[in-house]
């Protein structure tokens, strides 16, 4: 068993986010969950495991005034913080045709998915020190591939792999900073009860996937998991594309 840590989830009331938070509750792990969406907050604090053992924040992860409080409370609850996860992103990817975008809507991308790890990395960075602390930022599969209207979605993870290099030089040796690029990954059952989805696969979604099938948030949650580890002390600066190999896949049309 490894040594209970404190961990900071942005986007930890639903999705990729609530499977990371229940993962490292079960593994004995403190963690802090901040959201925009105080029902999902609600729904993820009376679904999650250990309650003593988590903390929920109404916090925006684009906004700096809330990062910078919400790491604070953090750490003045749990008493020091080993671990960030930045992971709370505008996750719909399509934005509709490119000449039509506004800049507004463009920012809004950027602002969540990519400033928000710019901010947290910086209110959390010297906790993270006194810690020999670890990041995690989630970038997509989509930095790397595109679909047509994905110009805002693609350009901030992007920015998210770039940043994890530039993070990893600056803050070593004493934080590590490591990307993960999720593939398609089914959060459909992970949502406040509002926003809850029946998942189902056509045979075609998981014929796309060598590995046999659409992704879970634990698939992410235990990468995030190791990558947080002292197991992982020489891994830094580094993009993992956890996909089920749906991008190692040649497509031709038929
Ligand atoms: P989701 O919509 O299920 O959950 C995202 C959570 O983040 C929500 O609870 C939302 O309220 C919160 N959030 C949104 N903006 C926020 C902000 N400014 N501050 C704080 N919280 C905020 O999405 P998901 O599918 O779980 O995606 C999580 C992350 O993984 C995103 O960064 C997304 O881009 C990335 N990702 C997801 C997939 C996928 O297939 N699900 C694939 C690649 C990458």
């Amino acid at each position: 068993m490894q040594e209970a840590k404190t961990i900071y989830v942005t986007g930890g009331a639903q999705g990729i986010g609530l499977g990371i938070a229940h993962h490292l509750l079960i593994a004995g792990h403190r963690v802090v969950i901040t959201d925009i969406d105080e029902e999902a907050l609600s729904a993820a604090k009376a679904r999650l495991p250990y309650s003593e053992y988590l903390l929920a924040l109404v916090a925006d992860a684009g906004n700096e005034q809330q990062v910078s409080k919400s790491i604070t409370q953090a750490v003045s609850h749990f008493g020091q913080l080993d671990g960030l996860v930045h992971n709370a992103g505008i996750a719909d990817p399509f934005h509709g045709p490119m000449e039509n975008l506004e800049l507004a809507a463009w920012q809004a991308y950027l602002n969540t998915n990519l400033t928000g790890a710019f901010l947290c990395a910086k209110y959390a960075a010297k906790h993270l020190r006194k810690q020999q602390g670890s990041m995690v930022l989630m970038a997509s599969s989509r930095a790397f591939q595109s679909e047509p209207d994905t110009e805002a979605y693609a350009a901030s993870k992007g920015g998210i792999v770039a940043l994890t290099h530039a993070l990893a030089i600056s803050l070593g040796p004493d934080i590590r900073v490591n990307a993960i690029s999720p593939g398609w990954i089914e959060v459909g059952d992970w949502q406040k009860p509002a926003r809850q989805q029946p998942v189902e696969h056509r045979s075609i979604d998981r014929e796309q996937h060598p590995a046999g099938r659409v992704g879970t948030p634990n698939d992410i949650a235990s990468l995030t998991h190791y990558l947080l580890s002292k197991e992982a002390s020489f891994i830094t600066g580094q993009n993992f594309v956890v996909d089920g190999g749906m991008t190692r896949k040649m497509i031709y049309a038929e």
